[in-house]
């Protein structure tokens, strides 16, 4: 039977779940905010509606700037137990509608509805807009769907029409949509590799699915050659398959050029530990195992850990421990490639329970918790078995640069 998969994104997420809470704010510039505690202004935008995006404010920018382009603009602290809350509620419904489902993120999941719509793309097409009446009407948050033949196909369907979209993209029609497409929107192709491409003369996607496949592993090296070298013709044999709870977060980067000067490691440990932060934040999980990873010129790789006496979600704890970790690294002569900040030992979030007298005590409400944990087994998670390795260092800026490793 011919595969049929889903990918279905809640649109402007946490933006959009500020504005259901409070109407008043639909309409008005709405930045939802990481803060770093530095300064007033600290910290970067994570989502931002589109009256905001109207103004050329986007994810990933620092709030400062943000600040200049919607002066008027609305500047809330980003509230994961709300986000949470509202992704349970949205993974129930597609969860309903199909039997396997892959969270991919916090407001994105992949379903394999083949068997639901019985190979048929016009069913799937019914019962994408069931689910998305179903979100609307329970949750009163809207998304963009897209249909194809594989993973591949569904993501880069839903990401052509928004917000509110469905897009079905049929069997053999996957060239004919993607090919005039720009190689940037490629999934997987972020702005290095854009310019790259670019440089080779290759503007297009259509352009790059006549590439020899030998080109490109020259180009990008064998495995992201590969996957350019597929990809461009929608070709993706990546299953949709639930996800288990992560054992642990990390978050790589490379430095601009190798280096061995102790303030420009801590302020990378410091980012990586931010965006770690932000993963546990989504997943609502909080850790007790902080791992520093340094990668020195000729890739040799080593690790310092600390574990904590009790499991925190704190992010300034985080950050204190993995510099701390980052300044007890010995270079011995060698310059630093690349950094890690790793966190293990997870557990979901204890549950704060208010007791007499304003005290809070930890504890997690049993049963639903365990349930909520069932559902949420894929958070932070996302989709990167394959794409992490292929986007590599690349796609600097916005939500790509987040990606795990
Ligand atoms: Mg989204």
């Amino acid at each position: 039977m011919q595969l049929i998969v889903m990918l279905l994104d809640m649109d402007y997420f946490f933006a959009q779940v500020e504005e259901r809470e409070n109407p008043l704010l639909a309409g008005k510039p709405l930045m939802v905010c990481i803060f770093s505690g530095r300064g007033e202004l600290g910290g970067v935008v994570s989502t931002c509606n589109y009256a905001a995006r109207a103004l050329g404010v986007h994810s990933g920018m620092p709030i400062a700037f943000a600040k200049k382009k919607a002066p008027e603009g609305a500047f809330l602290k980003a509230d994961f137990e709300k986000y949470n809350k509202a992704s349970e509620a949205v993974m129930g419904i597609v969860g309903a509608h199909a039997k396997t489902v892959e969270q991919a993120s916090i407001d994105e999941a992949y379903a394999d509805i083949t068997q639901e719509c019985n190979g048929d793309f016009k069913k799937a097409a019914k019962i994408a807009q069931e689910i998305k009446k179903e979100i609307l009407k329970q949750e009163k948050l809207t998304c963009s769907v897209g249909i194809g033949e594989n993973k591949l196909i569904a993501k880069m369907a839903a990401g052509e029409k928004k917000p509110d979209g469905l897009t079905v993209v049929k069997q053999g029609e996957a060239a004919a949509f993607l090919g005039p497409m720009p190689v940037g929107k490629l999934f997987g192709v972020g702005k290095k590799t854009e310019e790259k491409l670019h440089a080779l003369g290759i503007k297009t996607i259509g352009e790059l699915a006549k590439k020899e496949e030998g080109l490109l592993k020259e180009n990008f090296g064998n495995s992201f050659g590969h996957y350019l070298f597929e990809a461009s013709k929608g070709v993706d044999e990546e299953e949709v398959r639930e996800r288990e709870e992560p054992a642990q977060v990390s978050k790589v980067a490379s430095f601009p050029e190798d280096t061995n000067n102790r303030e420009e490691i801590a302020k990378m440990v410091a980012t990586l530990a931010q965006g770690v932060h932000e993963k546990l934040c989504e997943g609502g999980l909080e850790f007790r195992q902080v791992t520093f990873i340094g990668i020195l010129e000729g890739l040799q790789t080593h690790t310092k850990s600390k574990t904590q006496e009790k499991h925190s979600q704190s992010g300034e704890l985080l950050k204190s421990v993995a510099q701390e970790l980052a300044a007890g690294f010995g270079l011995g002569g060698k310059k630093m490639r690349r950094a890690g900040v790793r966190v293990g030992m997870l557990q979901k979030k204890q549950e704060g329970v208010e007791e007499e007298g304003g005290k809070k005590k930890g504890k997690v409400a049993q049963g639903e918790a365990k349930k909520q944990a069932q559902k949420k087994k894929a958070q932070g998670n996302a989709r990167e078995t394959k794409a992490k390795t292929q986007k590599g260092a690349d796609a600097a800026g916005g939500q790509k640069s987040l990606s795990d490793f």
